[in-house]
């Protein structure tokens, strides 16, 4: 057992959300821990990615490519 080679996600690395393409609206409340917050909705408008601004996540529509 190797316990360094644990791959433990960074708590500050903002999440990178990927969303189906057809999605208008997300939500985002930060999920549990240090960087929950109150549930907020963010319009694509038309973009490719939004981002959260309370915690960074970056929420980006899958590619149909
Ligand atoms: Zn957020």
């Amino acid at each position: 057992m190797n316990q360094t080679a644990k791959k433990d996600k960074d708590p500050n690395a903002p999440e990178t959300i990927i969303v189906p393409a057809d999605t208008d609206q997300v939500h985002c409340d930060g999920g549990v821990g240090p960087l929950g917050h109150p549930r907020v909705w963010y319009s694509f408008d038309g973009a490719q990615s939004v981002e959260c601004g309370y915690c960074d996540r970056l929420f980006v529509k899958e590619s149909e490519a």
